[in-house]
């Protein structure tokens, strides 16, 4: 895989966009999260990058949902109403058909220790909340491709 730094100042050249269309693939994302405002707006950027995304709204829903559906990448809340987000990522890494798909943690959570924790409980990489609705878009486009 070619790394291309993004553009931030240019963005009506979606070269992004034009490869997704060329290979007619459409990335989704499960995006495990309790917060209807939260989920409101990363669909929408997730959306107008031209990602899929479905929902899990506690950590029950989604382990239900990943015995069952196919998507490409996992944002994970840590704050979830039943169990913890690292909790959760640690039972999606016992899925085998789920080894090799990036787990993002997604947390309001700034206390020291929380980065070592996510990478502990198997997340490949952490984001930090509030979103950078700019960056997220390239955070995300980096860990589907590694
Ligand atoms: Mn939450």
């Amino acid at each position: 895989m070619n790394y291309r730094p993004y553009n931030f100042w240019d963005r009506s050249n979606n070269d992004k966009e034009e490869d997704k269309q060329d290979n007619g693939e459409q990335s989704v994302i499960l995006y495990v999260e309790d917060n209807p405002g939260n989920r409101i707006l990363i669909q929408r950027i997730l959306n107008a990058e031209g990602y899929s995304v479905i929902f899990a709204e506690n950590a029950y829903q989604a382990l239900t949902i990943a015995e069952t559906e196919t998507f490409n990448l996992i944002l994970m809340d840590i704050n979830l109403p039943d169990i913890d987000g690292y909790t959760l990522t640690a039972r999606l890494r016992n899925y085998p058909r789920l080894q090799n798909v990036p787990i993002i943690a997604l947390t309001a959570n700034v206390m020291k220790g929380d980065r070592e924790r996510s990478l502990e409980a198997g997340c490949d990489g952490y984001i930090q909340k509030p979103v950078d609705v700019d960056a997220l878009p390239q955070q995300i486009e980096y860990y589907l491709q590694r």
